[in-house]
């Protein structure tokens, strides 16, 4: 396979910190162009963990954003910060941002608050969102609903068919990572199914989730293959025509212009 993007992963995580750059290399190996590194790190104050991989790959894009686990830690300073990273020509997106009611690690008003203050921030940026949405999809519904007027990316979409024409709906294109592969996850293949062909992405979320069948070990980009091999035998078509597309949407998306 080539011409394929991980629109999703944390390649600043400490399990890459051994053999981050043969990671890499395998990436390329595997067909994978480009990634989109995550930048949420361990939260406020460091916002440059993606940041500092984009620097050093040209290949490699970043988002910046705090975390809803990491809500509690945003203070006046992040903001201002995360304004001025906003316009770093390799930052594609503002994320992965949103709620997680899961964990609760933060109190759940500071993270509706963060996750406002962000939108407003990429809102003026006019670059993209990466919504993370853990078990309070109302909640991240009706904030969007309100505050969101742009695009976006709904990362590691695990909701059911309603759930993905919600987000469709709304202009959101959805990103499909490990769990599609999963014997369980039927709904999510639904979902799969019926999200059209232009609002499709893939991604990693590595090291977490990885697909069937390295389920269990540790994720990297190169094993996004897995995941589009899996959508294609879901939509009826080849490997090739899910990897051109959601390189096409990728492009389209985060990086409009080029
Ligand atoms: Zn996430
Ligand atoms: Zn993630």
């Amino acid at each position: 396979m080539t011409g394929l993007v991980d629109s999703h992963c944390h390649l600043d995580d400490s399990k890459f910190d051994v053999d981050r750059e043969q990671v890499i290399e395998r990436a390329l190996a595997a067909g994978v162009e480009r990634m989109m590194a995550i930048g949420t790190g361990d939260g406020p104050p460091d916002l440059e963990t993606a940041v500092r991989q984009a620097d050093r790959y040209p290949f490699i894009y970043a988002t910046i954003g705090v975390h809803p686990h990491d809500a509690a830690k945003a203070s006046s300073d992040t903001f201002a910060r995360l304004r001025a990273l906003a316009a770093h020509p390799k930052v594609l997106a503002i994320g992965e941002i949103g709620l997680d009611y899961h964990y609760d690690f933060s109190p759940r008003d500071v993270q509706r608050q963060v996750f406002a203050a962000q939108l407003e921030i990429a809102g003026e940026s006019g670059k993209p969102i990466v919504i993370h949405t853990r078990e309070a999809w109302d909640d991240t519904l009706a904030v969007l609903r309100e505050k969101w007027r742009g695009a976006g990316i709904m990362h590691c979409f695990t909701g059911d068919e309603q759930q993905a024409r919600q987000a469709l709906d709304l202009g959101f294109h959805l990103s499909f990572g490990g769990v599609l592969t999963f014997p369980r996850a039927e709904a999510v293949r639904q979902a799969a199914r019926i999200t059209p062909i232009d609002q499709l992405l893939v991604e990693t979320d590595c090291p977490y989730l990885a697909p069937v069948p390295h389920r269990g070990k540790r994720n990297e980009p190169a094993f996004v293959v897995e995941t589009v091999r899996r959508l294609a035998e879901i939509r009826g078509c080849t490997p090739s025509e899910i990897a051109a597309a959601t390189t096409a949407n990728f492009d389209r998306l985060c990086r409009p212009g080029i």
